[in-house]
Parts: C-alpha cells; sequence; structure tokens
C-alpha cells in the first residue's frame, strides 16, 4: 500500500509503502503548539517503508524534548514526518492523501489536553503513551488568566504574543487547507479585531505563506520551531489566533465546526456543536 503525503506548499514530498501500526491523538502541549490545534493525530509506520520524494532541503529539524525531533517546512510551516526513531516514522495523519486504511485507536498525553477542548468520543485516554507509566514529556496544560491578557507564545518561546479583546467566533476548521497546513484534523481559530492581537516578542521570526489560489488563507509560523501563529488580515479587518499556542484558558470553547465536507475519514466529529458543509454567511 503506497501512501503519499505532502506540505500545504507541495515541497516537501514523502511516501510510506506499507501499513500503519496505530493512529493516535496526542494532547501533548508541544503538539498542540507546533501543530496550533487541539490535538495532533499520527500514524506510527515502519521506518523501512518510509522515504522523502522531493524537497528535503526545505526541512527545518529541531529537537523539542529531549530525544524527539520535529521537523516542518521552512516554506509553509506545515508539520512533517518524523522518521528520527530507530525503526518507525510518526507521521502526521492529515499530510497524507486519501484514507489511510486505519482509524483512532486512544488518545494519548490526554492529562495535558486543552481546557478549550472537550474529549467527546469514547476511545480509551493514556496520560503517556500506552503501556508506559510515568509521563514521558511534562507540559503545562493552559490555566485562566488573572488579568484578563490572553497570553500565547512557540514551542521554542521565541514569539510570544497577547490576545486584549474577545473573540467574535471560535471554530473548529475542517477545510483541506487547514488539515494540511496545520497536519492536523482541524484547526481551532478564535477570531478577533485587528487590534485585538499583539506581539510581545520575537516578531522577526514570524514567516508568513500565502497560498496561491486562495483569496484570504495564509498561514503564519516561527521560522525557528514552525508553531503556528496569529495573522492580522487587514483585508477583513480580523486578527485570527490559532488556540493551539495559547499559553492561557481563553475561557471559550468552539462553537462550530466549518468545511466538514471536507474533513479527514479518519477524524470522527462526536460533539453536539453545529456543522457546516462549508462557511456559512
Ligand atoms: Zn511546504
Ligand atoms: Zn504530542
Ligand atoms: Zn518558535
Amino acid at each position: 500500500m503506497n501512501h503519499l503525503g505532502h506540505c500545504l506548499c507541495g515541497t516537501v514530498r514523502w511516501r510510506h509503502a506499507g501499513t500503519f501500526e496505530r493512529m493516535t491523538h496526542c494532547h501533548c502541549g508541544l503538539c498542540r503548539k507546533a501543530h496550533g490545534s487541539a490535538y495532533g493525530t499520527y500514524v506510527i509506520g515502519a521506518r523501512r517503508d518510509f522515504q522523502w520524494e522531493a524537497g528535503e532541503e526545505a526541512i527545518t529539524r529541531r529537537e523539542s524534548s529531549a530525544g524527539f525531533t520535529r521537523s516542518f517546512c521552512q516554506h509553509c510551516g506545515s508539520v512533517l514526518p518524523n522518521p528520527h526513531f530507530d525503526d518507525i516514522v510518526a507521521a502526521p495523519a492529515a499530510g497524507f492523501e486519501g484514507d489511510l486504511g486505519i482509524r483512532p485507536s486512544a488518545h494519548i498525553f490526554a492529562r495535558w489536553k486543552a481546557p478549550w477542548f472537550p474529549i467527546t468520543d469514547a476511545l480509551p485516554q493514556h496520560d503517556n503513551y500506552p503501556g508506559e507509566a510515568a509521563p514521558a514529556v511534562t507540559c503545562a496544560a493552559p490555566t485562566p488568566s488573572q488579568d484578563g491578557l490572553l497570553r500565547g507564545s512557540c514551542l521554542c518561546g521565541a514569539v510570544g504574543f497577547e490576545v486584549s479583546e474577545a473573540f467574535k467566533v471560535v471554530q473548529h476548521c475542517h477545510c483541506t487547507r487547514c488539515q494540511r497546513g496545520r497536519a492536523a484534523a482541524f484547526a481551532t481559530n478564535g477570531f478577533t479585531s485587528l487590534a485585538g492581537v499583539h506581539f510581545t516578542r520575537g516578531e522577526d521570526n514570524l514567516r508568513v505563506y500565502r497560498h496561491l489560489e486562495a483569496r484570504y488563507f495564509a498561514q503564519v509560523f516561527c521560522v525557528i520551531c514552525g508553531s503556528k501563529l496569529p495573522r492580522h488580515c487587514p483585508e477583513r479587518q480580523i486578527a485570527i489566533v490559532p488556540f493551539g499556542t495559547l499559553d492561557d484558558d481563553p475561557g471559550r470553547m468552539a462553537e462550530r465546526h466549518v468545511f466538514t465536507a471536507s474533513k479527514a475519514s479518519w477524524d470522527e466529529i462526536t460533539d453536539q456543536l453545529p456543522c457546516y458543509a462549508a462557511m456559512p454567511t
């Protein structure tokens, strides 16, 4: 079985020529920041079945915790497969095309999950990798803000931001660009006014990828660690905040799913939120 994958801009391409052993949703804070999403969904396969097909020179690699390397495309910021273990490859499921012949079997690092994302399916929840007792990574789950300002930062810490105005809309977006760009099942974004978000440090490290065919879609990420960061969109007079990079609990949950017509086949919506096939007007 050949599974082909690529990043949002198409520069980095890969192939996994085998079946996957398992698929899990990872709720660790590192995944949340790297993907800018509620969690990262990963497939595990044999390392020998994996190969880069194109664009390896565009991969930025960085150790995010001891012995664990994360990589992303330096042009578009998509999180990329991680073939740096001895004999397995861990790859974001959303980077692949088509169905992967496997469904999620568990939530891992569930104790670190975002307070703004309730787990509503019946899959087992583990505090670590299944079968391991002590947490391999420790990371802080977001806590309530004390002063009304919501703070956020990227994984490497170079970029920080503050949100000073309330979100007008919070939604889970399942469009193919969000899936590919975040390399996650969906993007959870909060929308506020242009002046409602400002960077407190590291703005020099921001990179913007504008998707060619898209009128508005762009992805902002840290050039050092690839974490997804807020985007100011003057054309629409809004700022868009990826919830995954928030360090504070916004005290707000998503109120709807949008673009569910293009949701991943392995992604099952089990909450009761309204679902819109495209963007509601
Ligand atoms: Zn790319
Ligand atoms: Zn993780
Ligand atoms: Zn960073």
